[in-house]
């Protein structure tokens, strides 16, 4: 990201208004479990994790759902599903396998609103979801 680009987002992360709960854990203004961190990306424990490892990989600009990503962000959205892939083999989980999961939206059960890529392992886990 660019100087521009950055100031842009560190504007809009200091907007009263702008009261994103993972743009306050990226900022480190709100403690998180954190387990890789780069550029563009963060990724820390599920404060209420759903089995054994449960990651969520986000990236550091606000994006609100998955509706909101657009072609310019398929690199940074390809870049989540990569560092996914890369956190359940760095802890084991690649052979015996993972799930990875973008909530979108009230039936989906969103309920924080920057986007968020859910990494799942440990357990076996049921399909279809609830
Ligand atoms: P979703 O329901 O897909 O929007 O997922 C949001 C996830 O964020 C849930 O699994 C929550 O447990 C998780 N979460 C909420 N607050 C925190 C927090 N402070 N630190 C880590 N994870 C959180
Ligand atoms: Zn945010």
């Amino acid at each position: 990201m660019g100087s521009i680009g950055r100031a842009a987002r560190q504007l809009c992360d200091t907007l009263p208004m702008h009261d994103c709960l993972f743009c306050k854990l990226v900022a480190g203004q709100i403690p998180s479990a954190v387990v890789y961190r780069d550029d563009d990306l963060f990724a820390f424990r599920d404060i209420n994790p759903q089995a054994p490892f449960h990651v969520l990989v986000v990236p550091r600009r606000h994006i609100s759902t998955l509706n909101d990503v657009s072609a310019g962000d398929d690199g940074l959205v390809g870049a989540m599903l990569r560092r996914a892939a890369a956190l359940a083999a760095e802890h084991g989980y690649a052979e015996r396998g993972y799930r990875t999961v973008f909530n979108c939206n009230a039936d989906a059960g969103q309920t924080v609103f920057h986007l968020h890529l859910h990494v799942l392992a440990g357990r076996g886990l049921a399909w279809p979801p609830g």
